[in-house]
């Protein structure tokens, strides 16, 4: 047995690997148990933002929201809700830092992406130019010590056969905390937030792009995202988050406040 296998085994002995969202001993960073338990979120949901829509809907709607202001992004898409084993599996990659989620949680980015077209009004998340993750600012990724979107881009890239752009849309703007804030504040704390890298720009034009990000909130953030790319001439800008905000009247929306605070205030 070699020096590194040795070392393996005993690490092991102290730190067997657990479900990183369940602990339950086991190979597999994310149980069959909590696999099996994730619900996605299915139509009907807007066919624009992608927000989940009371049941009773239609299959090919639009919300209120979009009806009245088209937002900047041609499509956007979650996994699920931000409640249950979703949202523990993504709190816990981010806040206790679960890296081990990383891959699962970057598969079921590429699962949703093959299946929108059995979903009603399909987007072709499967024919963009690049995706482009939602970059954090480099003094949360310092204080973090990684960057959810990035990695998660990274897993669903390969899966998914797609192009990853790394460093082409950087956050420009450190903005503080988003919770606590309505749908205007953020959209005012996160307005210019982001820019196109020199001499990436001429890259951005007539391009059909992806944005990966964890969580869709309100999307101030998302759609601050595709306005940069628009400006800078991109064709169509799509987006793809693993969880989204539960609405009021879901249950999920009951436990899920709070969930933002990831870090010392001003960071
Ligand atoms: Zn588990
Ligand atoms: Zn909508």
């Amino acid at each position: 047995m070699d020096v590194s296998r040795l070392w393996e085994e005993i690490l092991e002995l102290f730190f067997p690997p657990r479900c990183g969202v369940c602990d339950l001993l086991g190979e597999e960073a994310f149980c069959p148990a909590c696999r099996a338990a994730v619900e996605l979120l299915t139509p009907p949901y807007c066919v624009s933002c992608g927000r989940a829509l009371m049941p009773s809907a239609g299959a090919e709607v639009l919300c209120g929201e979009c009806r009245l202001t088209p937002p900047e992004t041609a499509g956007a898409r979650s996994v699920g809700l931000h409640s249950g084993v979703l949202r523990q599996a993504v709190l816990r990659m981010k806040f206790d830092r679960r890296r081990e989620l990383i891959r699962p949680l970057g598969q079921l980015l590429a699962e949703r992406v093959r299946l929108e077209a059995s979903y009603p009004h399909p987007v072709p998340l499967d024919h963009v130019t690049a995706i482009l993750p939602v970059p954090l600012h480099p003094r949360r990724r310092a204080w973090r010590g990684f960057d959810q979107a990035v990695l998660l881009s990274r897993v669903l890239s390969r899966a998914a056969g797609l192009s990853l752009w790394e460093n082409v849309l950087v956050r420009v703007k450190n903005t503080p905390q988003q919770i606590g804030l309505s749908s205007e504040q953020r959209r005012q704390n996160v307005r210019h937030a982001f820019a196109v890298r020199r001499p990436h720009q001429d890259r951005i034009r007539g391009g059909d792009f992806l944005l990966v990000d964890d969580v869709y909130t309100t999307g101030a953030t998302l759609q601050e995202a595709a306005r940069t790319l628009n400006r800078a001439g991109a064709q169509r800008v799509y987006a793809l988050t693993l969880t989204r905000t539960a609405p009021t009247w879901h249950l999920g929306s009951l436990v899920q406040l709070g969930d933002e605070e990831d870090g010392p205030p001003g960071i």
